[in-house]
């Protein structure tokens, strides 16, 4: 069977470009082809001992499986904008259509943009609005999601693609089971987990990248009262700090209430952070540096897998006091190996800023008998970024690239809004309009 459109990846952006899509053309017929399970095998089994237990056959159970790489978890919800960089590859006149189906998706109302900076001696802090969705409340969303796919579209579940060939009536997919797939048109939205794989497809098909510069560190998680109030100014406290030429680092993700949480990565893993079914006592943030100095896939593999085997394959790599402030070269010290000597000047330099209290004092008051916890590796970013046009387009007919994947900006709202961005500038270019967004007071169209 020739397919007219099949989605790769199974997660926020593929799951909501591909209702509305099946919505503006209900005769198309439409596959998704997820490489990992059901929405219901989500759990990840080694997050109580906060180690990697390389469960599954089929990838890591926390990014990959129906609903995308964080859907067995519950997640804060950044509310509106969507990052200039993904907007920028949304046409000017249908953002508002963008912004009022994810409105409606999340049942609430965008309101006026939130993003802000503004500097702190040389930090700069950024502000914006998320809420906290619990694992329950996120699965639903998801569940909303599949609920808009009709009947036209397929989802496939444990179906990996391995290889992507174009040929001159469109593309031809291998899978990993050996079964061959055709379609005329291929939107990947392979997130970050198919950062290998989307690197391989690319150079096959000939749409140029370049490599993002990586974010590396570590966590640290405390008692949420350890915390200080001139820290925790916002849900998701984001400093960042400029190190000239060095490259920069900001604190990051971090889950107030949270848990840690194993993220398989090559042949090793790291750690990342999510919410559950409930608040906890802790929080958790990611402390995260970014130098020029580009590292490879392999290069941050190794890392991660040195990290975990001098760590005993655990991702608690020590603990400090909090008495009297916890001592940032300890923490620095807590790192078996860095990826390189910039990377550990530049996170030098964020812990004085931010830990050692220079710039900002992260723990105020401290309770004797108390501890901070480090946790690593983290890794972020280190996906490509491909090159492409507005519309999601890369410069091979019929390709398309979504979510995370695009390596613009990630997070879920980004995923949705690329994905919408999406499905309007192809209902647009295929003449087949979505009925609900052009009746909605918002849009640009209705008016
Ligand atoms: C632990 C954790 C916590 C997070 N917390 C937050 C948060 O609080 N707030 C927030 O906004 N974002 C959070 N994120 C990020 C967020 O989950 C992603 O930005 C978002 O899911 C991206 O959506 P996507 O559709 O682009 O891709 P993804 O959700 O990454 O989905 C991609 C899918 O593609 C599949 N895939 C990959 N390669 C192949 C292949 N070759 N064949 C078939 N299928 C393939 C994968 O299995 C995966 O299911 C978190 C991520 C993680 C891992």
């Amino acid at each position: 069977m020739n397919w007219d459109y099949v989605f790769i990846g199974a997660g926020p952006a593929s799951l909501i470009a591909a209702g509305l899509l099946s919505k503006s053309q209900p005769g198309a017929c439409i596959l998704i082809l997820e490489a990992g399970g059901t929405l219901k095998h989500r759990g990840c089994p080694g997050m109580r001992r906060r180690t990697c237990t390389d469960c599954s056959k089929s990838g890591c159970r926390v990014t990959m499986g129906v609903g995308g790489s964080s859907a067995g978890f519950g997640n804060k919800m950044c509310r509106f904008p969507a990052s200039s960089e993904t907007l920028s590859l949304v046409p000017q006149e249908v953002r508002l259509q963008v912004e009022d189906i994810i409105a409606q998706l999340l049942g609430r109302d965008p309101g006026p943009p939130e993003v802000s900076e503004f500097p702190v001696g040389t930090v700069r802090r950024k502000f914006y609005s998320a809420d906290v969705l619990f694992r329950s409340e996120y699965g639903a969303l998801i569940a909303k999601l599949l609920a808009e796919l009709s009947h036209s579209v397929e989802l496939r579940s444990d179906a990996a693609v391995a290889s992507v060939q174009k040929g001159a009536e469109g593309f031809e997919l291998q899978l990993a089971s050996g079964e061959k797939v055709k379609t005329s048109k291929l939107v990947l939205g392979t997130g970050r987990s198919g950062h290998k794989f989307i690197r391989r497809t690319l150079d096959s098909l000939g749409v140029s990248y370049v490599e993002a510069e990586t974010d590396v560190g570590i966590r640290l998680e405390a008692r949420t009262g350890l915390f200080s109030e001139s820290f925790f100014y916002q849900n998701d406290p984001k400093f960042k700090v400029d190190h000239g030429e060095l490259g920069t680092s900001r604190t990051f993700c971090a889950c107030r209430g949270g848990h840690i949480v194993p993220v398989k990565f090559g042949n090793g893993f790291f750690a990342d952070g999510a919410f559950v079914s409930g608040l906890s006592d802790v929080t958790n943030v990611a402390l995260m540096v970014r130098s020029s100095q580009l590292l490879t896939s392999e290069q941050l593999d190794e890392w991660c897998r040195f990290v975990n085997v001098r760590s005993g394959q655990s991702l608690l790599l020590g603990e400090v006091s909090a008495e009297g402030g916890p001592s940032a070269a300890t923490i620095l010290a807590s790192v078996p190996v860095w990826p390189s000597d910039r990377h550990k000047s530049l996170m030098a330099e964020l812990l004085d800023a931010v830990v050692a209290g220079k710039q900002v004092d992260m723990f105020g008051t401290s309770i004797p008998g108390e501890a901070v916890k480090i946790y690593g590796p983290a890794v972020d970013r280190y996906w490509p970024l491909p090159s492409l046009s507005t519309g999601f387009q890369t410069n091979v007919e019929g390709l398309s690239i979504i979510g995370d994947a695009a390596g613009l900006s990630r997070g879920i709202v980004q995923a949705l809004a690329s994905g919408v961005g999406w499905a309007l500038v192809e209902s647009v270019a295929t003449g087949m309009l979505i009925d609900e967004v052009l009746t909605h007071p918002n849009s640009s169209k209705a008016a």
